[in-house]
Order: structure tokens, then C-alpha cells, then sequence
């Protein structure tokens, strides 16, 4: 398969057209960022590297974090987390209050903000040091030792995450939530924080295209069963309530962050992460969107 070629086509395609979305704002220090950035990279479980564009610029993974808290605390708690919130997609936006006030505080799944903040809680009980040991666990997965969370970003959505505040207060009225409501917020904004590039990213979202196992060392980093229960998760639930829809235009499990960047599998196959910062109203990247589906369609990998 020429990847190669296919990716400077799309992505040439892509930038000839306006992206019709805007960068978020909502976390001041987010806005500062070019919309014209654009990177892809994809890497195949053979070993293979395709790039283009900004590929090596680093940018905020904001939730696309969520799967990798998602993937420590399975891999600690194992099945028994699943008491406390559910893997059902939402329809909802990301940051959404009703869908929590009744169903009595259990979030609907691990890649919204309140199922991100009850594996915050999980991670901040099971861990000793949360922030460092989280960080040495994601920089293990990757191999890269310089990969970090952004102060100054980490900071300025803790100055006006009001709606991750009321989120979390609300669960742990209904007493799922057992640390301090702070300390939660603070973890999970520095997650959020971490900065890496397409490369990067698209290098550790390879383990989920290889069963959970790290294609660079060869060691397993979570069982091939867990792996495929994150897939299922990403698949019916990585883009909020435009998970039907991703899938039905690009059939491959990822998950989007506000950063404007996507990370995606294609089990035994590829991984690929994208970067265009411009959103949809659904919070979700535009051209990223836009770009993965025509990959998809051009390489027929689609897993459907
Ligand atoms: N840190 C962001 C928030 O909590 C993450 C949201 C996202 O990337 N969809 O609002």
C-alpha cells in the first residue's frame, strides 16, 4: 500500500479547502495556537512511517488522555471499576450535567469529562505519587522520556473549568468521588496537559492496534482482552455525540481532544494521529475528521 502517497494527496486535498471550524477558546491558552496547523502521522505495525506537515509539531492531547487513564486504571483495577461508571456512548456533549443528575452521579462512559474524573479518582487512590507516576507510565508506553504535561495550560483550564468543577461535585454528592474535589481537578487538568506530536501520539496508540503490546519492546503493557474492550470504548464512544457518525464515515476506533488532534487504530494494521486545530460544534477536528475519512475510503481500512 503507497501510504505515502495517499496521505499527500488527502492531505493537499484537505488544505485547499477552508476547515469551517474554529480553535477552542473555552481554555484561554488553547486559542493561541494557528488554525493552519495540520499534521498526520501514520505507522504501521511493520514498522513503517508516513508523514506530512506538522507531523513533529507538539501540540495539547487534551482528551485523548482519556484513554490512556482509561488504560492504567483498567490495568490496576481491572473489572471491578466498571461498578462505578459504564460504557455506554452519552449523545451528549463532553462536559454535559444532565445525563449525571439522573443517573444517580455514574457516568456513561470513560471518554467524557465525568468518566474521565471518576478515573481520576480511581488513578489518585490506586497511585502513590499520581501526576509523576501517571507521567512515567505514558512516557513508558511511548519511549520517550521528554514527552510532559503544559503548566501554563493545566493552569488556565483550572482558572475556568467551572463545568469540570460542578461535574465532579455533583458525583461525589451521589458519593462517587472519593478524594478531595481538588486534587481530582488538578489531576485531571494536568492529563489533559500533556503535550506530544502526531508522531508520538500515533507511536503509543500502536499498542492498541497490537493486542496490548508494545511493538518496540515487545512487552505486554495490557492484555489483549483489555485492548480490545478500549477499542470497543473508543469505537462507540471516542468522539461524544459524534461517535455514530465518525464511525459511519471513517469505521475505525480513535478518540478526538479539544486540542484538535485525533488518534486512530486500525487493529493489526496502522496507527494514525491527525492534528488541525479548528473544531466542530461537537468539539471535534474538522479536517481531522474530514481527512480520516477519506484515508479510509482510499485504503479501504475501514474495519468494517
Ligand atoms: N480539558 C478539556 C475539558 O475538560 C478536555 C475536553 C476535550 O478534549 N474534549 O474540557
Amino acid at each position: 500500500m503507497d501510504y505515502q502517497h495517499i496521505i499527500d494527496n488527502i492531505s493537499k486535498e484537505i488544505l485547499s479547502t477552508s476547515s469551517r471550524g474554529e480553535v477552542a477558546s473555552y481554555i484561554p491558552e488553547l486559542s493561541n495556537v494557528s488554525p493552519d496547523k495540520f499534521g498526520i502521522h501514520l505507522t504501521t505495525l511493520s514498522g513503517n512511517d508516513f508523514s506530512y506537515g506538522d507531523n513533529l509539531d507538539r501540540f495539547s492531547i487534551q482528551s485523548i488522555s482519556k484513554v490512556l487513564t482509561l488504560t492504567l486504571a483498567f490495568k490496576l483495577k481491572g473489572t471491578s471499576m466498571w461498578t462505578r461508571l459504564g460504557v455506554e456512548p452519552s449523545g451528549n456533549p463532553f462536559n454535559s450535567l444532565v445525563q449525571l443528575e439522573y443517573e444517580n452521579g455514574i457516568p456513561r462512559n470513560p471518554l467524557i469529562n465525568s468518566g474521565a474524573l471518576v478515573i481520576s479518582d480511581i488513578l489518585i487512590t490506586e497511585l502513590e505519587n499520581p501526576k509523576k507516576d501517571f507521567l512515567e507510565f505514558v512516557r513508558s508506553i511511548s519511549g520517550n522520556s521528554s514527552i510532559s504535561y503544559n503548566q501554563k495550560i493545566a493552569e488556565s483550564e483550572n482558572k475556568h473549568g467551572h463545568r469540570n468543577a460542578a461535574l465532579v461535585n455533583l458525583m461525589k454528592s451521589f458519593e462517587n468521588i472519593n478524594n478531595n474535589v481538588d486534587e481530582v481537578l488538578d489531576f485531571y487538568y494536568h492529563q489533559c496537559s500533556l503535550e506530544m506530536n502526531c508522531k508520538e501520539l500515533a507511536h503509543i496508540f500502536l499498542l492498541y492496534a497490537n493486542r496490548g503490546i508494545s511493538p518496540y519492546t515487545g512487552k505486554e503493557l495490557i492484555s489483549a482482552s483489555k485492548a480490545k474492550r478500549i477499542n470497543a470504548i473508543m469505537q462507540t464512544c471516542g468522539f461524544y455525540d459524534q461517535s455514530g457518525d465518525f464511525t459511519f464515515k471513517v469505521g475505525l476506533p480513535g478518540k478526538s481532544g479539544v486540542g484538535g488532534g485525533i488518534g486512530a487504530v486500525n487493529p493489526g494494521v496502522y496507527s494514525i494521529a491527525v492534528w488541525s486545530p479548528p473544531l466542530n460544534k461537537k468539539g471535534n477536528s474538522v479536517r481531522g475528521i474530514n481527512f480520516l475519512e477519506q484515508l479510509t475510503t482510499d485504503t479501504q481500512s475501514s474495519i468494517f
